[in-house]
């Protein structure tokens, strides 16, 4: 089959939750027996988000191929259970670094080098990409941004393009805004959708389907206005309310026709809709008893965004564990020996995740060293694995000088170190998927049930072999290695209910529908520990 593309874009505010609405109808053309792909495209100039603060943009997600991603390819993976690849992820750097070194190279052959048609043709051409590497029946395209910036304008030139050069029948465009409810006149406005649809139009790209991003239901007479106005038919005018379980979308959506609306648009003569699978599990997650109250502790708390792969794979657990959960994030700076039991009184459970520098390291091993000593369920993420292997070192065996060289370049004891070809290759990130093998008659071994089992990294410091011997006699083992190129990955306590930390990333590879075992498992000792 030919593929067919999907493009999604937003108008009015950002944060609309588009990507939510872009994954949710790639799971239901999923649930059709369709292949799907996703891609995101995003108007800022970084190359990619790997150097950009989390602080600012939120999560740098990671792809099975090694990829720095935006956050919304974690949904995207999600909810359609694919794994994406580095095709999926393309900023305006990306785009202008390529067109700027094929000018170097001479490949424009003199030609004057323009936003369109090169800079257009480049953006085609990564569309293009992921629809010929994934092979997926259809593809859909999110542009990043708010229609009416000027960052996003190149990208709108080339989808509106890619309309006249693959088909009309073959493209669909999805247009998000939202309807504000005015609480004084008790009224949901449909003007800014007008205006935004009006701005669309004027890059000619006149939208197929309109999603209604709002706070209640919208009243049909709206969507018919909204249908007339902005020249769509009614059944393409849909509403996206605001939900508590974000993953009821998909069910939202079908119960308004969106995927049957689709296929038609698109020529598609699929199998029925079969969403039975992901109704289950959203009764599952609509009917779950009692609550588990975790703590996470990072040094990028203050957004919400910045852990947001942890956060839904910690629900994943709980929603596996039929509990419903309660996840506080602590900020790591504002913890110390002396407060550390009344900041953390009431967790069954404490998670510290990803990090880099030496910020809130004192909080963060404050947070290891009363999680081991008072026994309660501690899952470490990659920095959360080299500060557990440091408090060990210094609190348990008594080697106070054990550090690690990311904030101690001088440390006499470097038991967290960079490996030297890795310094070579220009201060290289490990990054994506690497095999475990799992050591047998650990904790991890009956966690995992499997001899090898693949990962996705993002770091650049690991444990230092030499330091291993001094760890044999101690009640902490390394529970998982990767033999090719001799790396710790997971670590555990034997005398304690659950304290697992690992050099990899597990959030990355959490599925509602395909909860990780680390964090299934972490969830049910957590609700094991009751006060
Ligand atoms: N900063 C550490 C490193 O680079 C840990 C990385 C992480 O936690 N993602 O190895």
């Amino acid at each position: 089959m030919k593929t067919k593309f999907i493009f999604v874009t937003g108008g009015v505010v950002s944060s609309l939750g588009k990507g939510i609405n872009a994954s949710s109808i790639g799971r239901l053309l999923k649930c059709r027996g369709l292949k799907v792909f996703m891609q995101k495209l995003d108007p800022y100039i970084n190359v990619d988000p790997g150097k950009m603060s989390p602080l600012q943009h939120g999560e740098v997600f990671v792809t099975d191929d090694g990829a720095e991603t935006d956050l919304d390819l974690g949904h995207y993976e999600r909810f359609i259970d694919e794994n994406l690849n580095r095709y999926s992820s393309v900023t305006t750097g990306k785009i202008y670094l390529k067109v700027i070194e094929k000018e170097r190279n001479g490949e424009y052959d003199g030609a004057t080098v323009q936003v369109i048609p090169h800079i257009t043709n480049e953006i085609k051409n990564s569309i293009l990409n992921v629809a010929k590497t994934s092979k997926a029946d259809i593809v859909i395209t999110e542009i990043g941004g708010t229609v009416g910036d000027i960052e996003s304008l190149p990208f709108l030139e080339a989808i509106r393009q890619f309309r006249r050069d693959i088909g009309y029948r073959d493209t669909m465009y999805i247009h998000n805004t939202l309807v504000p409810y005015l609480e004084n006149s008790g009224e949901l406005k449909t003007k800014p959708t007008q205006h935004s649809v009006k701005e669309l139009r004027s890059l000619g790209i006149n939208p197929d389907m309109i999603i209604l991003r709002a706070n209640r239901s919208i009243p049909q007479s709206q969507k018919e206005k909204i249908a007339l106005f902005c020249d769509v038919d009614v059944e393409a005018v849909i509403e996206a309310q605001d939900q508590t379980i974000l993953y009821e979308m998909p069910n939202i959506f079908a119960q308004q026709g969106v995927d049957s609306y689709i296929c038609r648009h698109l020529g598609l003569n699929t199998a029925p809709l079969d969403l039975n699978k992901w109704s289950e599990m959203i009764l599952k997650i609509k009917n779950l008893k009692g609550e588990v109250k975790i703590g996470l502790v990072g040094k990028y708390v203050a957004l919400k965004d910045s852990y947001i792969s942890v956060n839904e794979s910690l629900k994943h657990g709980a929603y596996y564990n039929n509990t419903n959960i309660k996840i506080i994030p602590i900020d790591s700076g504002s913890l110390t020996n002396e407060n550390i039991k009344t900041k953390l009184d009431g967790f069954q459970g404490i998670v510290i995740p990803g990090g880099f520098d030496s910020g809130h390291i004192n909080g963060t091993m404050a947070t290891i060293k009363f999680v081991r000593e008072n026994k309660i369920p501690f899952l470490g993420i990659c920095l959360g694995m080299h500060l557990s292997v440091i408090e060990y070192a210094r609190n348990v065996l008594g080697f106070t000088a054990a550090s690690s060289i990311e904030f101690d370049q001088a440390t006499p004891m470097p038991i967290i170190t960079v490996k030297e070809s890795r310094k070579e290759n220009g201060d290289s990130m490990r990054l994506g998927l690497y095999d475990c093998e799992i050591k047998p008659g650990t904790k991890a071994a009956a966690i995992y049930n499997k001899k090898t089992v693949k990962e996705r990294h993002r770091h650049r410091y690991e444990i230092n072999n030499e330091y291993i011997k001094f760890f044999s006699e101690s009640d902490l083992t390394f529970s998982g290695f990767n033999n090719d190129e001799n790396i710790v990955e997971l670590m555990e306590l034997n005398n304690h209910p659950f304290f697992i930390a690992c050099q990899y990333r597990p959030e990355f590879l959490s599925r509602p529908n395909r909860p990780h075992p680390l964090f299934t498992s972490f969830i049910s000792a957590a609700m094991q520990r009751h006060f």
